[in-house]
């Protein structure tokens, strides 16, 4: 059984509605089980600005998937929930990233893990840090300590 963290995005549609069915969709699969979830924050666009804002969360999952089952697995949930891939880092109905995968380092065509992208990103890390505050990247460097040195972004939790 493997740790894998996953991050959640989405800024097209209920967008709340659309985190909760992403991950009751990774659990609908059976081989998925959701450990922790992040509470729901919205977070300012960066990349490409002048798009909704997005939800965002952090999740723990048990899986028994290898790394490449499990891309696959986010892949045909992002599909179910009809993410249409126009413009890169654009608006979407949902996306998942898998952050981490036990102490996994990887770099394929398909997947690249850790997320390469996730140490410079306030709306991967706040998430993350709040179910995970001693998490390490498989490097060792503490996720906690990471925060302060990233570039400034709205993030705040949405109440409820
Ligand atoms: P970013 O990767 O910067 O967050 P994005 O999520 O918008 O951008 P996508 O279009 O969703 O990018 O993904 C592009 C490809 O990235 C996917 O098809 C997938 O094969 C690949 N990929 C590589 N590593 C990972 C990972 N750790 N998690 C998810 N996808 C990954
Ligand atoms: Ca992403
Ligand atoms: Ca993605």
């Amino acid at each position: 059984m493997a740790i894998a963290y996953l991050s959640l995005g989405a800024n097209l549609g209920d967008r709340k509605a659309m985190l909760e069915a992403a991950l009751r969709g990774l659990e609908g699969s059976g081989q998925v089980r959701v450990v922790k979830a992040s509470s729901v924050y919205e977070t300012e666009p960066i990349g490409y600005v002048g798009q909704p804002w997005f939800y965002n969360l952090a999740a723990e999952i048990e899986t028994d998937l290898d790394p490449d089952a499990l891309l696959t697995l986010t892949k045909q949930v992002e599909r179910e929930l009809n993410r249409t891939r126009e413009i890169h880092w654009g608006p979407r109905t949902i996306d998942i990233d898998i952050l981490l995968y036990d102490d996994l380092v990887t770099n394929g065509n398909r997947l690249t893990l850790p997320h390469p992208e996730m140490v410079g990103r306030r709306f991967v890390l706040e998430p993350l840090v709040e179910i995970a505050p001693d998490l390490k990247l498989p490097d060792g460097r503490r996720i906690a300590d990471l925060l302060p040195s990233v570039s400034a972004q709205e993030v705040r939790k949405v109440a409820g």
